[in-house]
């Protein structure tokens, strides 16, 4: 009679666990940023990560779905100067942002991606508008810039988008590459003096190579979905577009497998179709993490030059990372379990 009793109690606390929801999310991977991070720094992106990690945990905690979870977290590190994505973009080689987002629901196979757009103050949003509002999958340039205003979306001039710590960082690769550094970006102040290096008592952001943010999320309905959002690599021509709005490439989502978000030099990314790749070896029985690191410490690697990292998440389970950089800028939370930030 007790056992009997007891059974409801047994099969919810199973399914539970099965439907536990989870979320994770990453801030870029790189290598010189950890080998020089200070303590102020280090405690900069801690707090930023672990504020976009609440903002999707509070989502998930109130029954939301993935999708939602992805996104929130995501604007926040848009919004976020500190991240190369949104507000704090790296800068094409003219010196205009070209930002790029992605995102997939694991459970349709729906997904939508921008490319290459300029106003839209959170281009994950955008990706979304694509996704749920268009019968396609991506958009790029300035049809996506046209298609944002007519969803409504916040538009945004260049100068918000503009941060003088990216614009450093921006100035000293364009230097390195011998190229000339283009004019500022109209409605911008002039450059501080001592060529604005001075500014940069605090969070030393300048040397942040990869700092593309994305998000794996799994709802108490056990759905998953990823999203990711950049503002691709510095000084990259004008109409180049890397792995985070390509669909497989970045990002890729599917409940018969798992969510994955990538980073890292994004041709790579692109060849290998990394973030369907990983799924497909959790499909064939890879555990997440002997997925991830199959990709990420085999398969880029082999190709010279290959650098990143990935979090991903399955149906079950604690997400994981993996990176073959010195360091990926990470945070997780679980049902029932506090959040943990990674930054060194
Ligand atoms: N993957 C991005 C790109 O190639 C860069 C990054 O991860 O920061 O555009």
């Amino acid at each position: 009679m007790r056992i009997l009793f007891l059974l409801p109690l047994l099969f919810c606390s199973i399914t539970a666990h099965a439907q536990q929801w989870a979320i994770a999310i990453h801030g870029g991977a790189g290598e010189a940023e950890w080998e020089h991070m200070d303590a102020a720094t280090a405690s900069a992106y801690h707090a930023s990560l672990a504020r976009a990690l609440a903002a999707g945990s509070a989502v998930l905690a109130r029954h939301g779905s993935s999708l939602d979870a992805v996104e929130a977290s995501i604007e926040v590190l848009e919004d976020d100067p500190l991240f190369n994505a949104g507000r704090g973009s790296a800068f094409a080689a003219d010196g205009t942002n070209e930002m790029d987002a992605s995102l997939m629901n694991g459970a349709t196979l729906e997904a939508g991606s921008v490319a290459s757009v300029h106003f839209t103050r959170h281009p994950i949003a955008l990706a979304r508008a694509v996704m749920e509002h268009t019968p396609y999958v991506m958009m790029v340039g300035d049809g996506a810039d046209a298609f944002s205003r007519t969803q409504r979306l916040e538009q945004q001039p260049p100068s918000f988008f503009f941060t003088e710590m990216r614009w450093q960082e921006f100035a000293g690769v364009m230097r390195g590459s011998g190229r000339p550094v283009p004019p500022r970006p109209a409605g911008v102040p002039p450059a501080p003096a001592h060529g604005g290096m001075a500014m940069l008592a605090g969070p030393r952001i300048f040397a942040h190579r990869y700092g593309t943010v994305g998000a794996v999320a799994r709802d108490a309905d056990g759905h998953l979905a990823a999203a990711t959002s950049t503002g691709g690599m510095q000084g990259k021509l004008p109409g180049r577009v890397g792995d985070s709005p390509i669909i497989g490439a970045g990002t890729y989502a599917s409940d018969h497998a798992c969510a994955v978000s990538g980073t890292g030099v994004g041709e790579y990314f692109i060849r290998l179709t990394l973030a369907r790749q990983v799924c497909t070896l959790v499909e064939q029985g890879n555990t997440p993490q002997q997925a991830a690191d199959q990709m990420i410490h085999h398969e880029l690697p082999a190709l010279k030059g290959g650098e990143g990292g990935v979090i991903v998440l399955a149906k079950s389970g604690l997400p994981v990372w993996s990176n073959n950089t010195l360091g990926i800028f990470h945070a997780q939370q679980v049902q029932g379990a506090a959040p943990e930030v990674w930054v060194r």
